[in-house]
């Protein structure tokens, strides 16, 4: 075997939560090895909005989640670059009268969130990992097994034939980790039963900083505002649906497609204009039962995925990484490995009850919406403007879902 490199910590996966992990680690005189199997991405981000030129998958980042990207100095390139402030959020029901609005103005903010392109997010956490001279970036390369070694360290092997060793293996691998199943960690999953659409069109009017969402009985469909240019308004779309509705849709060509997005949403951005080639994902809900073991912690998708009706995902999957950068960092300053069970059990209690609530909370909003019953919607129609009148109630909600409590 070639020669077997020696790390303080390995991360697997360089997407959102791994590159803010190794970023979050560095300059505190811990050594990280950074693995990505996919190619990076050549050339410059495309700077004209034009409806081709947008990442069909983004992120609604909450004012926390900027926060963290912040303090890793990425945010500064990704507000340069481009991204679209949401102030106000509309919320309806697809057959009855229930509607609600969020503003940032009641709770005193200057926006509720930001809509990021994925891969704009990514572009310039891995500019911080190029200029960290304790990250190791290996890139392409595919992780090949793990093995836990007498010294307490994890042995890994990749695709290539390299080898390393690390204190610490961290899963930042997504949703069908590698890690959580060679590792055997036992998660609770269940089908949704949906497929998410993701496209980017244009519509005719103003999108208002305004992200729209309706709840269909076929699933929930939410319109997220992109960055306008010459007048031309853009939207990222998410649109979930039940399994054997999807193929039907993704076959209709663009202008059918764009007929229905427009009844879907009721035409309130006026006529849809036009729309980029749609992709689907599978939605699952998967929770890992443990996060941690001696020498392994999964973080992010890796430990939990979660229904996109709320855009909570990777900001779930970002306060794991604050939490265990805080963890390691503090126990590195008192000399533990940062593979130590005890530590990891810290970032395990401190993340996972947070996570399972949100997620709960998600199915039940999914479970309720899509009820045909007659009492069933009355309640929800009910609940939803009864939430609208209750300020205090109202603003809870809203902080909770914006990540400030
Ligand atoms: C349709 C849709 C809309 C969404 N919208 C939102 C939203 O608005 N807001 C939000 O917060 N979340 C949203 N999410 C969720 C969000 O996209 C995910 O939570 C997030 O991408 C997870 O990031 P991650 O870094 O954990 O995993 P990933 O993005 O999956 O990255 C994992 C990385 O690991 C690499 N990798 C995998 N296996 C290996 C291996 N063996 N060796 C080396 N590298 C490997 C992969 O190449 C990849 O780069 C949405 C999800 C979907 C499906």
């Amino acid at each position: 075997m070639a020669e077997i490199k020696q790390f303080d910590i390995a991360i697997i996966g360089a997407g959102i939560a791994g590159a803010s992990l190794a970023v979050a680690l560095s300059g505190n005189g811990l050594s990280v090895a950074l693995i990505e199997a996919q190619s990076p991405a050549k050339g410059t981000l495309p700077t004209s909005c034009r409806l081709q030129n947008f990442d069909s998958r983004v992120s609604a980042l909450t004012p926390r989640s900027r926060a963290l990207l912040e303090q890793l100095g990425a945010w500064q390139s990704i507000a340069d670059y481009r991204c679209c402030a949401y102030h106000h959020m509309t919320v309806w029901d697809a057959d009855g009268t229930g509607e609600i609005e969020f503003d940032c103005g009641e709770v005193e903010l200057p926006e509720l969130g930001h809509i990021v392109e994925n891969r704009a997010i990514i572009h310039a956490l891995l500019a911080r990992v190029d200029a960290a001279p304790d990250i190791s970036l290996l890139q392409p390369v595919a992780l090949r097994t793990c093995t836990r070694l007498n010294s307490s360290r994890v042995l890994l092997e990749l695709e290539d034939g390299g080898a390393l060793e690390a204190d610490l293996l961290v899963a930042a691998d997504g949703a069908l980790s590698r890690v959580r199943t060679m590792m055997a960690f036992e998660s609770r999953e269940w089908d949704y039963g949906h497929h998410a659409i993701v496209a980017t069109v244009e519509v005719a009017c103003s999108h208002e900083n305004t992200a729209w969402q309706r709840f269909l009985p076929t699933g929930p469909l939410a319109l997220l505002p992109l960055p306008s240019e010459d007048g031309r308004h853009y939207c990222s779309i998410v649109w979930s649906l039940q399994e054997h509705l999807v193929d039907d849709l993704l076959a209709l060509g663009d202008q059918l497609f764009c007929a229905a997005l427009e009844r879907a949403i009721e035409g309130r951005l006026g006529p849809v204009i036009d729309t980029t080639a749609r992709s689907a994902f599978p939605l699952r809900q998967r929770h890992a039962v443990d996060y941690v073991q001696p020498g392994i912690a999964l973080v992010a998708d890796a430990a939990h995925t979660i229904h996109p009706l709320a855009g909570q995902g990777i900001n779930l999957g970002l306060q794991d990484i604050a939490v265990l950068a805080e963890e390691i960092l503090a126990g590195h300053a008192r000399g533990v490995s940062p593979g130590q069970l005890e530590l990891l059990r810290r970032y395990q209690r401190r993340r996972k009850g947070d996570n399972l609530l949100m997620m709960t909370a998600m199915d039940s909003f999914k479970r309720l919406f899509e009820q045909q019953s007659l009492p069933l919607r009355w309640l929800r129609n009910t609940g939803l403007r009864v939430v609208g009148q209750i300020q205090p109630l109202k603003q809870q909600l809203l902080r909770h879902a914006m990540g400030l409590e």
